[in-house]
């Protein structure tokens, strides 16, 4: 791999582009305390409805590896993508020193056609394994299974033909029941996925934040998450607090089973990443 290891665990943090001036001037601010927590590399989400990927995830991609100097992973769904669309943003993030791409398909818009050029993600992940041979690429994975899937074992096998078209890794959409993770890792060894999984951890700070999350990912809900929704529901400081270190007991807990990495969900918040980057900072590689 070229720019991030993986043999320790290790913490990496995701953002995504904002749509105003407002978003913009406070992600600055964001990145620079995000910066101070020395993350492995940080991954920029990119709109599958957006017009101008350039101008956003390319763009913000270049920040965090130019200007911030931390290695910076471009995401890229490409359902609704050409051929030709994908090698003019493999271009860009290559003129800009961005060699590593986190290959997605994309949810589907309803009513809008796909290009056809790239049905799955696997079929991007060849495609850029193709063209860019020193690119990283990583994939996307879903411990609960995906909701396209119609069962466990198809939905691995997928995930296995997308490994073997040359991911180098995959990063895990979030959870909040570390167990559903440990069968996940379980049954991607027994069908032969040997690459490292980070696990996509999301630090629950309010409760919409959580009901919205909660329907559209489709994650289970432990007892013990339900229970803080449920007391703290009218005291938003204490649930924030009983959020953060119920993320902070998952992260101990991945760490000590020995996880690849964890990929924190920032939402473009830095005192999150901050408080639980001090609370366990002892367990990551620096
Ligand atoms: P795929 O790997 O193609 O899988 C999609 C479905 O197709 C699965 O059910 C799979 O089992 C099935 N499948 C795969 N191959 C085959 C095959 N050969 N035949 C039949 N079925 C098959 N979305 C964005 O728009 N922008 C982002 O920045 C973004 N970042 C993400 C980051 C992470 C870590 C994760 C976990 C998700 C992210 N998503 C993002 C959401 C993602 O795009 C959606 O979940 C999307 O619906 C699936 O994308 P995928 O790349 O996982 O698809």
């Amino acid at each position: 791999m070229s720019q991030v290891s993986l043999h320790q665990p290790s913490l990496s943090f995701e953002i995504f582009p904002p749509n105003s001036q407002v978003g913009e001037e406070k992600l600055l601010q964001t990145l620079s305390e995000l910066k101070g927590l020395t993350p492995k590399f940080i991954s920029v989400t990119c709109s599958n409805k957006s017009h101008n990927i350039e101008q956003s995830t390319v763009k913000l991609a270049d920040y965090v590896q130019n200007q911030l100097h931390i290695p910076a992973v471009a995401h890229l769904p490409a359902l609704y993508l050409s051929k030709v669309q994908v090698d003019n943003i493999l271009l860009a993030l290559q003129q800009c020193g961005v060699n590593h791409v986190l290959a997605l398909r994309g949810d589907k818009i309803a009513g809008q056609a796909t290009t056809g050029e790239f049905k799955y993600a696997s079929d991007l992940v060849s495609y850029v394994k193709d063209k860019q041979q020193h690119f990283t690429i990583s994939g996307a994975c879903y411990p609960e299974m995906h909701p396209d899937s119609n069962n466990r074992i198809e939905d691995v096998l997928h995930l296995k033909q997308k490994v073997r078209a040359g991911c180098d890794y995959l990063v895990s959409q979030l959870f909040f029941d570390n167990e559903c993770f440990y069968q996940f890792q379980e049954n991607c060894a027994l069908a032969g996925i040997e690459v490292p999984i980070l696990a996509g951890i999301m630090p629950i700070i309010n409760r919409n934040q959580a009901i919205r999350l909660i329907q559209t990912c489709q994650t289970k809900v432990p007892r013990k998450f339900k229970a803080i929704l449920e007391k703290y529901e009218h005291q938003p400081q204490a649930l924030r607090e009983a959020g953060l270190a119920y993320a902070i007991d998952q992260i101990v807990d991945l760490v000590t089973q020995n996880v690849d990495g964890i990929h924190l969900y920032t939402m473009n918040q830095a005192t999150t990443a901050r408080e639980i980057s001090r609370a366990t900072k002892s367990l990551f590689a620096s």
